[in-house]
């Protein structure tokens, strides 16, 4: 069972504390997932702030309101950012300009932001179409996609310039509390999560959510990668807190009931691969089995991650051995049960 001890959201430019020291608020974000919640950890004198908001205007407004009202014009002591996904790093060049505090983010984040942006790496739109092609997506869908252009510049218009880079196992000391600092695989490359012992408090980014799955997904960069096998184990990490930590996720409330919820993760995703395997009697693509996983409509946005998140369900049964997976002379991949006919 999970609960949520605060009844209460945040008002837009307003915080709520949390845990001594550990205060909430939230930014609007221009999707269907209408919002992020941000952490300010008193440090010292002044904060650190944990992920920083998509990067656009209304988000520096908020930020200013932030600073002249619930931060009391303390000084920010340093940004920590937990992933590159641009509602946790659109705002942090921005606040480093802003604030001067450093921008503490692990090595594969703050090169991966960088890579999306620029389009590089295999990260550009180029290398996602012919990725998404390969695995089933048609041409009137690849179209809408290559018209696109980058989204990812709309909510990172800058990156910091330089950063202090985080490792798994390291130890911040904010504050004069100790947070462990564990990176989690699947979700985005090397997403650092935080953990207080002394407050038994967890800031899981987008790897624990307490109602909605986190996005797992093959991206072109990685075509043959299984980021559902890594999610499971980042996962499985989380048994050993204690069953009363509280959780801070980055999309809906603070929870508690971790393992249970760290067991829903793990079932919900059992239940999907057994459909997806089931849908594979005859061989089947990843735009094949979109209907499988999602029984909405999907716009363009949500297609280049549900494309993403089929192609990792069929790659991990195929890492498994439970799918055996063949390329047609169309040059696409299609997956089957093994003993299948082609
Ligand atoms: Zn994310």
């Amino acid at each position: 069972m999970l609960s949520y001890p605060f009844p209460d959201i945040p008002a837009p430019g307003a915080t709520l504390e949390v845990a001594p020291g550990v205060q909430w608020l939230r930014m609007p974000l221009p999707f269907a997932l209408n919002h992020i919640n941000l952490w300010l950890l008193e440090d010292g004198d002044g904060w650190c702030i944990v992920d920083t908001g998509y990067g656009v205007a209304a988000t520096h407004e908020l930020w200013e309101r932030l600073f002249a009202g619930p931060m009391q014009g303390r000084p920010v002591t340093r940004i920590i950012v937990t992933h590159y996904h641009p509602d946790h790093i659109g705002c942090a060049g921005w606040l480093q300009a802003a604030t001067g505090a450093p921008v503490h983010i692990t090595e594969a984040e703050f090169l991966t932001a960088w890579a999306v942006r620029e389009g590089l790496g295999g990260w550009g739109r180029a290398s996602g179409n012919t990725h998404f092609a390969s695995h089933g997506l048609d041409a009137t869908r690849l179209e809408a996609q290559a018209t696109r252009g980058n989204s990812y510049r709309t909510g990172v218009p800058t990156l910091p310039a330089t950063t202090v880079r985080i490792f798994a196992g390291d130890t911040l000391v904010i504050g004069k509390r100790e947070w462990r600092i564990r990176t989690v695989f699947g979700h985005a490359p090397e997403h650092a999560t935080l953990y207080s012992p002394e407050l038994g408090v967890l800031i899981s980014g987008d790897q624990i959510l307490p109602r909605i799955t986190t996005n797992v997904g093959v991206w072109g960069a990685h075509p043959e990668d299984d980021p559902l096998m890594q999610f499971m184990t980042s996962v499985r990490s989380f048994g050993d807190l204690p069953a009363d930590t509280l959780v801070l996720p980055s999309h809906d409330r603070p929870f508690t009931g971790l393992h249970a919820r760290l067991d829903e993760l793990l079932a919900h995703h059992a239940a999907r691969l057994a459909d997806v395997e089931s849908a594979c009697a005859a061989p089947r693509t990843a735009a094949d089995i979109l209907p499988v996983l999602f029984k909405r409509e999907l716009d363009d946005h949500q297609l280049m991650f549900a494309m993403a998140e089929a192609i990792a369900h069929l790659n991990h049964l195929w890492h498994a051995g439970r799918l055996r997976r063949s390329r047609g002379g169309d040059n696409v991949l299609r997956f089957a049960r093994p003993g299948t006919a082609d």
